[in-house]
């Protein structure tokens, strides 16, 4: 174990309480560290509908010590069906996990749930969370680094997170003349539903204008999500159920039977998609940047949760047997650095074959590549 964490515990701040930062924050208490975590959000919540959960992602899960109570609320399961937009099977697409990860090769839940059981281990482990706070300003020492916050208050660290998302405050800060995420010309829909039956796993409808699934995420629930290629972003928030019933005219068996249900009760969550690759370092000092703050990505691979867990259990194991954070720092760029660039651009990839409306079978050739990759050991 590290020196510095042998003789005092080790300071840590952690940015932003999404799926990275309580991420980072139950694997920094796990190894021992002190931690902190702040979020701009008043109310620490999530919004959204369902999240689609990889092989690699549940590994992740598992490793963090929450694949049980995720088991025990989500859907998992095995395999993608690959069907055409009247709904007919065109291919089956394995999600293969090597045995020994002990964990289904796909699944799907609820983002409220998700947070709901990591914020709960947040706090189970000790940290102190403070809400409706961000960072002003850093000041770089030789032993770790200032922190301004916006309440006012200041603090040393030994290390500070930023997981503050694809917006990032803490990258901004750190590297402001870094590029920003940028529109990629997709619009993303997602509907929560009532799950039937037949969706008994998760389900892509191809070879049509849109990119259109469901994934089950839950024994009761599933949700619909479009990909639609758009040459503007808009960010309406309200009546979107009829421009989302037009843009699936086209399709029939079930997205035909969910366009014919959608009203103005319906939730649907719309977003543009946005994405880029901080190029590396992720770090300056004692500052490091995780999850969407360093790598956001399309949800072509359905990976972003993943990599951002991945990016705190990784740190952990850096930390813990480094001699000193920069050090610790820089094993952890040697690690993460090319399996975030596969993701962030291999989902890239996929979405301009989308767009582009390339055969089916160019499209499921590049998932299927990314994820056999994925399942090797991180
Ligand atoms: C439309 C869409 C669908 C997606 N679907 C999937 C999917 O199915 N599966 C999957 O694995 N991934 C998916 N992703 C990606 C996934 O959502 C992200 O990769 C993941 O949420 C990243 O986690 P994060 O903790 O880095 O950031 P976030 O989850 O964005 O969390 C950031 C946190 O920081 C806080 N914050 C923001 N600014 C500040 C600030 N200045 N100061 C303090 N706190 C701040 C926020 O309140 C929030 O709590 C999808 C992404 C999009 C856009």
């Amino acid at each position: 174990m590290n020196a510095a964490l042998e003789n005092k515990p080790l300071k840590v701040l952690v940015v932003g309480g999404g799926i990275g930062g309580m991420s980072a924050a139950i694997t920094m208490r796990g190894i021992g560290a002190s931690v902190e975590l702040v979020d701009i959000d008043p109310s620490w919540g999530v919004s959204g509908a369902g999240i689609t959960i990889t092989g690699p992602t549940l590994r992740a899960f598992k490793q963090l010590g929450v694949l049980d109570e995720i088991m025990a609320n989500a859907y998992t399961g095995n395999g993608i069906r690959v069907c055409d937009v009247e709904g007919r099977t065109l291919q089956e697409l394995d999600t293969p996990m090597p045995p020994e990860a002990g964990v289904p090769g796909s699944g799907g839940f609820t983002r409220p749930g998700l947070h709901r059981i990591l914020a709960k281990r947040v706090r189970e482990a000790g940290v102190e969370v403070r809400l409706s706070v961000t960072v002003d300003g850093f000041h770089e020492r030789r032993d770790g680094v200032d922190v301004a916050f916006s309440d006012g208050r200041t603090g040393h660290y030994d290390l500070v997170v930023g997981a503050d998302g694809v917006w990032s405050r803490v990258r901004e800060l750190i590297f402001p003349a870094a590029p920003t995420p940028e529109y990629t010309g997709q619009n993303s829909w997602r509907v929560t539903l009532e799950r039937s039956p037949e969706i008994d796993r998760r389900h892509y409808y191809l070879g049509g204008p849109l990119k259109v699934g469901f994934t089950p995420v839950s024994d009761q629930q599933m949700y619909l999500f479009v990909l639609e290629k758009s040459p503007k972003v808009w960010r309406q928030k309200t009546g979107l159920h009829e421009p989302l019933a037009a843009l699936l005219k086209d399709y029939g068996g079930m997205v035909g039977k969910v366009r014919d249900g959608l009203n103005e009760a319906s939730e649907i969550v719309f977003r543009p998609l946005e994405g880029f690759f901080l190029p590396p370092p992720w770090h300056c000092g004692h500052v490091l940047l995780i999850g969407d703050a360093a790598h956001p990505t399309t949800p072509q691979l359905a990976s972003g949760a993943g990599m951002a867990v991945e990016d705190a259990l990784v740190l952990a194991e850096e930390v813990a047997r480094a001699a000193s954070v920069p050090e610790a720092l820089l094993a952890f760029m040697a690690r993460r650095e090319e399996r975030c660039r596969l993701i962030v651009e291999s989902s890239i990839e996929i979405g301009r074959l989308e767009q582009a409306r390339a055969p089916v079978a160019e499209q499921t050739a590049v998932v299927q590549r990314a994820l056999q990759i994925l399942a090797a050991p991180i």
